[in-house]
Parts: structure tokens; sequence; C-alpha cells
């Protein structure tokens, strides 16, 4: 089983490199904010857990999060490997990863880390759009669609996230960037860190 991990503030990029990764090597994309969107458009016992926190810019609890992705990475489509975006976000979350990887003789093959400056991601949040079918992102300005309002690659529309409203955005950063350090400083020792400068096209 190979298993990417992408690490990265809010806005860094995750979403576009790992559905670049995922087509390149046919193997899904599992972001735990997307399968929470989708529990809270459901309206599932999950989703309504997990609204609240996403309301606040806060992250949801590892017990919840860790469940569902170890259920998510159990499905069949995922059983030759997976581009991990979104997961781990601390280290608890890193550390059970490992623990369910290693009940089945896999481990994290690489951990992508794309670093932004902190400048750079609140003007990058605040002009993004996502397709409401598959998340694939856009930007106002830095990544356009072809046609505005409109998905390129499956025509879906376009919407604003409601945790990207500026206000929100702020709390997100600050309460992700500690243990997204948390998180890097844990793969960087197993030599499995590899850092890309997210400013590049
Ligand atoms: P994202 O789309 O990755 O920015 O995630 C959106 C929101 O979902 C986050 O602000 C958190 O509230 C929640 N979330 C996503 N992934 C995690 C995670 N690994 N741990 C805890 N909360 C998460």
């Amino acid at each position: 089983m190979k298993v990417l991990v992408l690490l990265g503030a809010p806005g860094a990029g995750k979403g576009t490199q790992a559905d670049i990764l995922a087509r390149n090597l046919g193997l899904p994309r599992i972001a735990t904010g997307d399968l929470f969107r989708s529990a809270v458009r459901a309206g599932t016992p999950l989703g309504v857990e997990a609204k609240a926190y996403m309301e606040r810019g806060e992250f949801v609890p590892d017990e919840i999060t860790v469940r569902m992705l170890l259920q998510r990475i159990s499905a069949p489509d995922a059983a030759r490997g997976v581009i991990l975006d979104g997961f781990p976000r601390n280290r608890a979350q890193a550390e059970a990863l490992e623990a369910a990887l290693a009940a089945r003789g896999a481990q994290v093959e690489s951990a992508l880390y794309i670093e932004v400056p902190e400048a750079d991601l609140l003007q990058r949040l605040s002009g993004r759009w996502l397709c409401q079918a598959h998340g694939h992102t856009y930007h106002d300005t830095a990544y356009p669609p072809r046609s505005p309002g409109v998905c390129d690659v499956d025509g879906s529309p376009l919407a604003q996230r409601d945790d990207d409203r500026p206000e929100i955005v702020a709390a997100r950063l600050r309460n992700q960037l500690g243990s997204l350090e948390e998180v890097v400083e844990f793969y960087r020792p197993k030599g499995l860190l590899r850092t890309v400068d997210g400013r590049r096209p």
C-alpha cells in the first residue's frame, strides 16, 4: 500500500497537488475536509458533530477524525494506496495513522510539505473557489477556471467555502500552524519529509 501524505497550511495548495498526484499515480485522494463537508451536507450524525467545529475554524476532535479516516482507507479503492490531503493534522493523528498502517504491514512512504509564507496564505484563501462535485480548487487571480463559476474538470458549479471568510480564515491559520509544525517534526526525523516551495508555479 503506497501512502503519501500532503502537509501544508490551509491555502498552501495541498488539494491542487493531491489531485495531480492522484491522477498521475491512479490512487484515490482522500481529504478529511471533503469527507466532513459531505457529511455536513448529508446531515449525518458525523456531519452534525463536525459542523460546529468547522464553523469556528477549529479541528474536529481526533477521536472522530481518526475513526472516519481509518474507515475510509479500509475501502476497496484504497487497497493499492492513497494520497492523504489534510490528515494527519497533529501528532496524535500521525501516530494513529502510523499504528494503523503498521498493523497491515504498511507505512507512510513520503510526507510532502508544501511550504508557503503566512502572509501569502490569507490572500490565497480569500480568493478560493471549489467545485461542488469533487472539490477541485480554483482561485480568482492565481488559477481561474476557463468559464467563470464552472469547474474545468467536471462542469459542476463553483462555490466559496463558509470557512474561507476572512474572519474565519485568520482563526483557522492561528489554530493550525502550530500543529502543522508538530506533524512536520514527526516525519522529519524519520527521513520521510520532503519540503517543496509552494510559491513556485
Ligand atoms: P480542510 O478542507 O482540510 O481545510 O478542512 C476543513 C475543516 O475540516 C478544518 O478546518 C477542520 O475543522 C476539519 N478537518 C479537516 N481535516 C481535519 C483533521 N485531520 N483533523 C481535525 N479536523 C479536520
